[in-house]
């Protein structure tokens, strides 16, 4: 049975990719030696490294101010290495509080500075961006760091802020590579792989080389950006596993078209959905319209006991990981990049059938 995997992280890979990594796994392109067997610093592996930062630097249109970093640690540990690196003594950043993630990123940047939160949707459950023409920005703010899409609660920016001078950070680990977006609008952007992009275990960093300039000197040697970007992501060994699927999953994206292909095809894929659960009344996404994510749809039926048999029987038909996250409940479909549209097809199909058996 074709099962389609609506998990939030790690989530689906794109099929031919996973065919490919089979095969190399054992042989890397005739070496006889498997992908994970090579040195770091042979000529193959230093092929794809090299690959797959000139394909993130094509897909995203990245002028040589950025550098592109392939750092461990997952988004969590750039929730530290953001302040750490970026917010001198005395200074204050701005943090937009869109949900989870986002108030993580927060405590752990108020480990090392002033932190403002300039604008805040907590008071109505995080089921929108936070408003803002409603916030209010620190004159000479270090920085203004945002979440860009909220993988639990299903909202995503449609519009940034015009943060002026201050630079924007973006951790954008649930929509990186998903649609267009302007590189130069931001200061930094990083994004854990395992939504859009390939395994867990390593994080593509995005950074406009004069914020890194600005780093004290005294911080570690693997949580400053400096060493990523003067090594090439080779001051120690690298995720080599993770940046090896990195270059697979951007080679493909480049065989479909780009980004703006990626796009079309992720607003068809969620337009369908969106305008299931508007037309019906059993289904309903908490969301505020001009709030709704992209990537993860999330909605609730009539009752726990529904949901409980929605998640159950889809799992039966080959639809799983469609659970809503554990603090806020409800049903999360997560159609990231690898999402074909069938799959979206197949949980609409369903979905229709379960709300006509019972409603
Ligand atoms: C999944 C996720 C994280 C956490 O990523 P880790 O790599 O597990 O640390 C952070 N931010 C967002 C927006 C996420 O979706």
């Amino acid at each position: 049975m074709k099962v389609y995997n609506f998990s939030a992280g790690p989530a689906m890979l794109p099929e031919e990719v996973m065919k490919i990594a089979q095969e190399e796994f054992c042989n890397y392109r005739g070496t006889g030696c498997g992908i994970m067997e090579i040195s770091h610093r042979g000529k193959e592996f230093t092929e794809v490294i090299e690959r797959a930062e000139s394909n993130i630097r094509e897909l995203m249109n990245i002028s040589d101010d950025y550098a592109v970093c392939f750092i461990q640690g997952g988004a969590s540990m750039q929730f530290a290495m953001v302040p750490m690196n970026l917010l001198p003594a005395g200074a204050t950043a701005d943090y937009a509080d869109s949900g989870v993630w986002a108030s993580s990123a927060i405590k752990e940047a108020k480990k090392f500075g002033n932190i403002n939160v300039c604008g805040s949707s907590k008071e109505t459950n995080y089921d929108r961006i936070p408003e803002i023409r409603h916030w209010k920005p620190t004159p000479n703010a270090a920085y203004l760091h945002i979440t860009s899409n909220n993988t639990i609660y299903g909202t995503q920016y449609h519009g940034f802020p015009e943060s002026g001078s201050t630079p924007m950070i973006a951790d954008m680990s649930s929509d990186i590579m998903s649609r267009v977006i302007n590189v130069n609008d931001f200061g930094l952007i990083y994004a854990g792989a395992q939504k859009n992009l390939g395994p867990s275990g390593v994080v593509l960093v995005i950074i406009r080389k004069d914020l890194a300039a600005r780093t004290p000197e005294n911080i570690p040697t693997m949580l400053k950006y400096g060493t990523y970007i003067e090594h090439k992501s080779l001051y120690n060994t690298p995720p080599t596993f993770g940046i090896y699927m990195l270059a697979l999953v951007t080679d493909w994206i480049k065989r479909l078209g780009g980004l703006n292909v990626i796009e079309e095809i992720n607003n068809s894929k969620s337009e369908v959905l969106y305008e299931l659960l508007d037309r019906s009344s059993f289904y309903r996404n908490p969301v505020q319209p001009d709030s709704r994510s992209k990537m993860n749809i999330v909605f609730r039926l009539p009752s726990e006991e529904l949901e409980d048999k929605f998640v159950k029987e889809a799992a039966k038909l080959g639809m799983t990981g469609l659970k809503g996250h554990r603090s806020v409940g409800g049903i999360r479909a997560s159609i990231y990049n690898a999402m074909p549209l069938a799959g979206v097809e197949a949980l609409i199909d369903f979905m229709n059938d379960f709300e006509s058996r019972n409603s």
